[in-house]
């Protein structure tokens, strides 16, 4: 354990791994091997490849713009969180996002499988301070439900579903019941990471893409909460806890706001009908969490709106390493010690129930 020191001490609710090149190649059933994700590191462009399909191809100084000494080997990787200031971190995938554009049902189950076994042994037997989010089926709520079960025994408190369905789901679907009732039963958090689910992540070209395109992923995170919040998902399991991530946190008002207003003046054609309001579920069962956001620290001290969580989205760009305490000292200077202790460390342990030693909260 880290001594006590000055460090503004955080959770971090959006953190990624990277995974072992080799990771499905080597596990998945011998008939499925050549079809798991992977990404082939060319002289121009890092293609990612999911059942031998290309589906994206991001700039190869996008995976070494940052490049902690933490990223590629998990032995190093307690060190970059001491240094940064981050106790515990939910875990997303890195490469294994991807798994949430496969189309082949037993391709993306096996895959899961082999995402979630790993990261049981890498992480969540290595330390209580990383939280992976499991990978769960998004072609096939049946072995979403018996996975979700499975990575409860296995320890997992966070299960990631995408932000978009293929094959154009939606979350408002009763179907997906038989998943909230386990994750509900079993304490297990709903999470949403941007960007996953889709391989047209460039929604704009031309003047403004890199900004527009950074913005359209927010609005799939915002349409899974509208979708659970206004379904009365979130009334029949009133336990069931969702979180977004790398989303952005302070548009939550605007859209109670918003939810409310169609709740009252449109109430008559609503079904079924909530038992709540719109605005008082957000409150109490959906969780933000943001990086950079000026706004986000006002919302948790100016509106009813708590639970906002911070994320540091190691390793990746968009991310706060190597300046992760200069950017908290940012967003919590002249910050009263509750709204700080709620949104770096006491929304996280509430939702996830990881405690930071005393000793090392300042
Ligand atoms: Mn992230």
């Amino acid at each position: 354990m880290p001594p006590a020191d000055d460090k503004i001490w955080v959770n971090s609710a959006d953190s990624h791994v990277w995974e072992p090149p080799t990771l499905w190649e080597e596990n998945l059933p011998a008939h499925l091997k050549s079809r798991g994700p992977r990404v082939d590191r060319r002289e121009k462009a890092d293609v990612y490849i999911v059942d031998n399909e290309e589906v994206i191809f991001m700039k190869p100084d996008m995976l070494d713009a940052i490049s902690p000494p933490g990223m590629m080997n998990l032995d190093l990787r307690m060190a970059d969180l001491d240094q940064q200031g981050i106790w515990a971190e939910v875990v997303f995938a890195s490469t294994g996002l991807w798994m949430t554009v496969m189309t082949d049902r037993e391709l993306q189950r096996e895959c899961t499988r082999v995402w979630n076994d790993w990261a049981h042994a890498e992480l969540i037997k290595r330390s209580e301070r990383y939280l992976p989010a499991a990978m769960l089926s998004s072609i096939n709520v049946e072995d979403a439900a018996a996975e979700a079960e499975r990575v409860a025994k296995l320890g997992f408190k966070v299960l990631a579903f995408p932000t978009t369905l293929v094959g154009g789901g939606e979350y408002n679907n009763p179907e997906f019941d038989k998943v909230w009732a386990v994750a509900q039963e079993a304490g297990l958090v709903i999470s949403f990471h941007v960007g996953t689910g889709t391989k047209d992540l460039v929604v704009t070209r031309g003047p403004g893409g890199a900004i527009i395109n950074y913005w359209e992923t927010t609005v799939p995170a915002q349409r899974c909460v509208v979708h659970m919040v206004s379904s009365g998902a979130l009334d029949r399991f009133p336990k069931l806890k969702v979180m977004t991530a790398e989303a952005g946190a302070s548009w939550m008002p605007a859209l109670g706001d918003r939810l409310d207003e169609a709740y009252r003046q449109h109430g008559r054609w609503m079904k079924p009908k909530l038992e709540r309001l719109p605005s008082d579920i957000l409150k109490a069962q959906v969780y933000s969490s943001f990086q950079h956001d000026e706004t986000a620290v006002p919302t948790a001290i100016h509106s009813d709106y708590k639970n906002i969580l911070w994320g540091s989205d190691y390793p990746h760009l968009e991310g706060t390493f190597p300046r992760t305490q200069e950017v908290l000292r940012e967003l919590f200077k002249d910050v009263p010690d509750a709204v700080r202790h709620r949104v770096t460390l006491g929304a996280f342990e509430e939702l996830f129930g990881v405690r930071m030693p005393a000793a090392l909260a300042a």
